[in-house]
């Protein structure tokens, strides 16, 4: 036991559980502290797993008592589906709307 090194990472560093499975660790539960803004930063892991980069908007819902965040072009802009959803001109478009929208 002992003071952690400073990361050399310049976002705050991500309080975790890590989990040590036959020599191989993974990291469960990140926590993230709200600022006095509203403002939380998602893991850089995390969001190079997602592609989300800088300027990305993300859509944000409430799923069973659960915040769910979701990149925009995979949510439809129209109907809010998100399934069968394709990037158009940045947003998201479900096919039933694409398909409305050619006719
Ligand atoms: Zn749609």
């Amino acid at each position: 036991m002992g003071a952690a090194a400073d990361p050399p990472a310049p976002e705050p560093p991500a309080q975790a559980v890590t989990v040590y499975l036959k020599g191989k660790s993974m990291t469960t539960g990140m926590v993230r502290k709200i600022d006095d803004l509203g403002r939380v930063v998602i893991p850089a892991e995390t969001r190079r797993l997602f592609s989300i980069r800088e300027g990305d908007e993300l859509a944000i819902s409430v799923e069973s008592g659960n915040i769910l965040l979701r990149k925009v072009e995979s949510v439809c802009v129209f109907c809010g589906a998100t399934e069968s959803v394709g990037p158009f001109r940045g947003r998201g478009l479900c096919e039933n709307c694409r398909t409305e929208l050619s006719n």
